[in-house]
């Protein structure tokens, strides 16, 4: 078996991959760090909500990788296949086996559309959409175009998932394109999901729900979608209640799928219970191997998953990766904090911004919790360019 090593490698070249290999580059230029990542592009997912609204192209979400490894960094275009962390070790699906002195786990989350029964081969086809992948984001669009009236079925699955928002923000738009074109009064448009309430936060719940008042949407908690008929266009619902289960006939089906934390990560030792890498939540260390880390969607940080609250915990990340190597304490210290931009409509946002006990952590002084163009400004034109020249470059 081929053997290699560096000071510290990096599992993935996503979110946090990247935003933590720029601002150890740009802490420690002598560092030699390696990035593994098999894919030759990188996605800025937080617009696909953007492209199944059909305001944006899919195109425009998606750069080449390779523009964003920093320089001097050592990219590995493979995949891991399993982790030794007891020997400070990795083996990649192409066979070589990758010694570290840190090792940094930023691999995201796995969707597990094979959860739902009957959807296999039928993604992006007959009215079944999601924005949840690259390859059909753009068929939420096409749908919602082609859609003349019936139900518009919305869903969220039982299990954590990146973006907790995202599943409600395609509804808001689709109500409104609706109304746009027409057809809303032939319509029903139906959120069926396996959580308790509109939201976690409060806050930003009450509004929320206000907005679905006005919007007439139907909302059925506690359901959780477990197999689609694509033959007679029924999507059906356990109960989590334990009550009958519901069987929704639809037009339009925007699943979003059960997930998870990827298979090579839960059948490691890095995992906890759950499979998530398990990681200190104010440290971003492991709680078992202290020379490794985990950050973002693959990790048990209990926060929301989004890019939001990665920006926050790269910077900790690197502090404490960086005091580790020097011998000193680590003192970094992430508070949980998360964001998740609620489009409630086109040219309408309530921007939620919160730390782990779900208070709000605000950045402007006004009340975030009101739907305002600024901020849907700031959705589509700000946040893209601050991930790209911000994040992605360790700046901010
Ligand atoms: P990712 O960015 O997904 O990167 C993981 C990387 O690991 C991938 O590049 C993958 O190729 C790689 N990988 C996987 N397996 C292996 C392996 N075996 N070996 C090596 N590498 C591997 N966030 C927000 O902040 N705001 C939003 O408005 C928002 N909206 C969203 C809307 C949608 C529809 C979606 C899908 C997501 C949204 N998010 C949003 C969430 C956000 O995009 C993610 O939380 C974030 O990208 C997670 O970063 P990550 O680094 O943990 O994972």
């Amino acid at each position: 078996m081929k053997e290699n090593h560096h000071d510290v490698v990096i599992v993935g070249g996503g979110t946090g991959g990247i935003s933590v290999a720029a601002r150890l580059r740009n802490a420690s230029p002598t560092l030699d760090i390696a990035i593994i990542e098999p894919s030759e592009f990188h996605d800025y997912q937080p617009l696909w909500t953007l492209v199944g609204g059909g305001v944006v192209g899919k195109e425009t979400t998606r750069r080449s990788e390779a523009d964003y490894i920093p320089p001097g960094v050592t990219w590995i275009r493979d995949r891991v296949a399993t982790f030794d962390p007891d020997k400070s070790a990795l083996v990649t699906e192409g066979g070589t086996r990758i010694r570290y002195q840190q090792l940094v786990v930023a691999a995201g989350i796995q969707l597990n559309w094979d959860k739902i029964a009957g959807l296999a081969g039928n993604l992006g086809k007959g009215g079944i959409v999601s924005n949840y992948s690259y390859d059909i984001v753009d068929k939420t669009w096409e749908a919602l175009r082609q859609f003349r009236g019936g139900n518009a079925v919305f869903t969220f699955p039982s299990t954590p998932i990146k973006c907790a928002g995202a599943p409600q923000k395609i509804m808001y738009l689709a109500d409104d394109h609706l109304r746009r074109a027409g057809v809303r009064d032939k319509s029903r448009v139906i959120y069926a999901s396996a959580t308790p309430a509109i939201f976690g936060v409060k806050k930003y719940a009450a509004a929320l729900e206000k907005v679905v008042q006005r919007k007439s949407i139907e909302t059925h908690f506690r359901h959780d979608l477990v197999e689609v008929r694509p033959a007679s266009k029924e999507a059906i619902f356990r109960n989590l209640d334990g009550g009958a289960e519901l069987v929704l006939s639809y037009e339009l089906l925007h699943v979003v799928p059960p997930q998870s934390a990827p298979n090579f990560v839960k059948s490691s030792a890095l995992a906890n219970e759950a499979g998530w890498v398990d990681v200190h939540k104010h440290t971003l260390q492991h709680v078992r191997f202290p020379n490794v880390f985990s950050l973002g969607d693959c990790s048990s940080l209990p926060t929301s998953r989004t890019g939001a609250a990665i920006r926050k915990e790269a910077p900790v990340l690197a502090e404490n990766l960086l005091a580790l190597r020097d011998g000193k304490p680590l003192t970094g210290h992430y508070d949980g904090y998360a964001s998740c931009p609620l489009v409630t409509g086109y040219g309408r946002l309530i921007l939620a911004e919160f730390d782990y006990d779900g208070k709000p952590a605000e950045s402007f002084p006004f009340d975030q919790s009101r739907e305002r163009f600024s901020m849907w400004a700031l959705k589509t034109h700000g946040l893209p360019e601050l991930y790209w020249n911000g994040m992605l470059r360790g700046r901010v």
